[in-house]
């Protein structure tokens, strides 16, 4: 009998959020994820810090260096890559690409204190030659601009997909659905996984979007609130267990508690723990 993931004390759900380009927006954004308790990764371009960008009479500044220094450090929330000056990278030359990703990687590991593991792809621009510079320099998932309208975890994470982009209209729809959901023994975990820039949310006016939908979706005790590499560790965490063949020996070499259902029960293997099943 197979073990069923799942995720934090048991729940099936996760939900997280991630917001690209380092802009002033995300101070709104970050005051309102945290009244809500909801977690998400920021993708930086450390090469450009404090460079406006005016569209349309609005400002999608950038955060100057020690501005972004105050806003992300301590936040709780997810810094990740998205190249050191957000060129389409994909039309680089092979040392030019791996450049602006290590270039990147250094600077924001330098200047926030962390270790960067994720990153978010400009303009959604991937390719095969990319994924193995990424990883050769210890990222781990790489983010897509992509909407699949769904939860499953992905297959591959160096093609993480989101569920949906917070301008979606099915966004509260799917949120629904999520907080409806009454997941069965053998369900798989499902990810809810929204994406944007915060000054969309100036240009277009809809602060309310957000808003509303972290009100909503915000709270929940069956809801694991998780910035994207919590997510990625805890699903290696699980695949990386130890077993015997049938599964009645489970040992977690991880540094993190793991859930799974067997048979179903529910069942918790702390860090460095065996545990012995019937
Ligand atoms: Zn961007």
């Amino acid at each position: 009998m197979h073990l069923n993931m799942r995720f934090q004390n048991g729940k099936a759900k996760a939900l997280t959020l991630s917001y690209d380009d380092g802009v002033i927006h995300d101070k709104r954004l970050i005051d309102i994820l945290n009244r809500y308790g909801l977690k998400a990764t920021f993708n930086l371009n450390s090469g450009i810090f404090g460079q406006g960008n005016i569209v349309k009479g609005k400002d999608r500044g950038r955060m100057k260096l020690d501005e972004a220094k105050n806003v992300y450090i301590n936040s709780g929330h997810e810094i990740a890559s998205h190249t050191y000056t957000h060129p389409f990278i994909t039309d680089l030359r092979y040392n030019d690409m791996l450049y602006e990703v290590l270039e990147d990687k250094k600077c924001l590991e330098k200047e926030f204190g962390c270790i960067v593991k994720g990153y978010a792809a400009p303009y959604g621009c991937c390719s095969d030659e990319l994924d193995g510079i990424l990883r050769s320099i210890g990222i781990v998932y790489q983010r897509t601009v992509d909407e699949t309208l769904c939860m499953e975890l992905p297959q591959n994470w160096m093609r993480l997909q989101g569920t949906c982009h917070h301008n979606n209209p099915k966004l509260m729809e799917l949120a629904r659905s999520l907080a409806k959901w009454q997941p069965n023994h053998t369900d798989k975990c499902r990810m809810f996984y929204v994406w944007g820039h915060s000054y969309e949310f100036d240009e277009n006016d809809n602060w309310n979007v957000i808003e509303n939908f972290a009100k909503y979706i915000g709270g929940r005790d069956d809801i694991w609130y998780a910035a994207n590499i919590e997510i990625y560790e805890y699903v290696q965490a699980f695949k990386n267990l130890h077993t015997d063949t049938m599964n009645k020996i489970i040992y977690n070499s991880s540094a993190l508690s793991v859930w799974f259902e067997k048979n179903r029960k529910l069942y918790e293997v702390k860090s460095g723990e065996t545990i012995y099943l019937e």
